[in-house]
């Protein structure tokens, strides 16, 4: 069984103009219900995320903060994040429902699930709201699953076109917690270079993957497949969570990354197969960017058949890149020498 959340009232977070917008969890909204492929798909929703569950990431005062910058009306939290006098609320329940999906998971309820909310949560650090993000969605659901479901190691893996740096941050230092990230390398928000490896007990249990603008579905796949599986198996996770970004994809108006819908169910179908082979299937995709509607609503639609089934043909409405991308070879070396793979 393969769950998923979107919830009804996401478009009270919403400003004029801005790109992280109710559109793209329309768009998405309208491909799970067109789509015959994904009928056996169950929707579900949480309880709104607790204080005690936001508190295991974020702190005390950065949530007294939000609260009190909502209550007031909202506005721009920094030059591109902005929340509504709702927003919090909204993202309270977005992040509960990553909290449900992963709860179910571990419970052996479902296979796996796809949290799809909004705004996304990569950027937003313990302390700061950042890059659209104002709840760290991602790490506050991996710190659940190990401070009330047990869970002793858990793997997240990030495929937004932008670093985690929000997530990164939250576990720099913590060995039990095993953050991959994939970006292009030189954009928003100018972190994830290869050498940021982690610190103290946690040094080596951050990995990133910075590639160069361009990169195709051939390298950046091909770089997963080298990474993803090896990491894993020696991590020996109790979950996976994917931070799954859609803006890697050739089309996006931010990124510039040239991934196809194929190429980026595909990663979906690496990060699952290593779930299948050293983490007991576990998964639990949760949104993260992806700012062309139509793209995002058929990544998004692509993956949940992944989930669904992984034998499955991608749907690509948009095809591939036709040109030839930069050569990863060198970079994947560097990776696998650095992290001793
Ligand atoms: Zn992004």
């Amino acid at each position: 069984m393969t769950l998923y959340s979107l919830r009804d009232d996401h478009a009270l977070h919403s400003a004029r103009g801005h790109p992280e917008r109710p559109a793209r969890l329309e768009a998405v909204r309208e491909r799970i219900e067109a789509n015959r492929a994904l009928v056996d798909l169950v929707r579900v929703q949480g309880a709104p995320a607790s204080r005690e569950d936001l508190e295991r990431v974020h702190d005390p005062a950065y949530l007294d903060a939000l609260e009190a910058f909502c209550e007031n009306g909202g506005g721009m939290l920094d030059v591109d994040t902005y929340a509504t006098r709702e927003s919090l609320r909204l993202v309270r329940g977005a992040s509960g429902d990553v909290i449900e999906i992963v709860r179910r998971v571990c419970a052996g309820e479902a296979d796996n699930g796809f949290a799809l909310g909004r705004p996304p949560g990569h950027h937003a650090r313990p302390a700061q709201a950042m890059g659209f993000c104002l709840l760290s969605n991602a790490a506050i659901a991996a710190r659940f699953a190990q401070e009330a479901l047990g869970a002793g190691r858990v793997m997240i893996v990030d495929t937004d076109v932008h670093h985690g740096n929000g997530t990164q941050e939250a576990f720099y230092d913590d060995p039990s917690v095993l953050f991959v990230s994939s970006q292009q390398a030189d954009i928003f928000p100018g972190t994830g270079a290869m050498d940021e490896t982690g610190t103290g007990a946690g040094e080596g249990s951050t990995v990133n993957l910075a590639v160069p603008g361009g990169t195709t579905d051939a390298g950046l796949v091909g770089l997963y497949r080298e990474t993803i599986g090896p990491l894993a198996a020696r991590f020996r996770p109790d979950l996976i969570l994917l931070s799954a970004g859609y803006d890697a994809h050739r089309l996006d108006p931010i990124g510039g990354l040239s991934l196809s819908v194929s190429g980026l169910t595909d990663l979906v179908r690496v990060v699952m197969e290593a779930a299948d082979a050293y983490a007991s299937g576990r998964l639990v995709l949760t949104l993260e960017g992806g700012y062309h509607p139509e793209v995002l609503g058929a990544g998004v639609a692509s993956s949940l058949r992944a989930l669904l089934d992984p034998t499955a043909e991608p749907a690509d409405p948009f095809g591939p890149s036709r040109r030839e991308g930069p050569d990863l070879t060198e970079i994947t070396a560097h990776v696998r020498a650095l992290h001793g793979l």
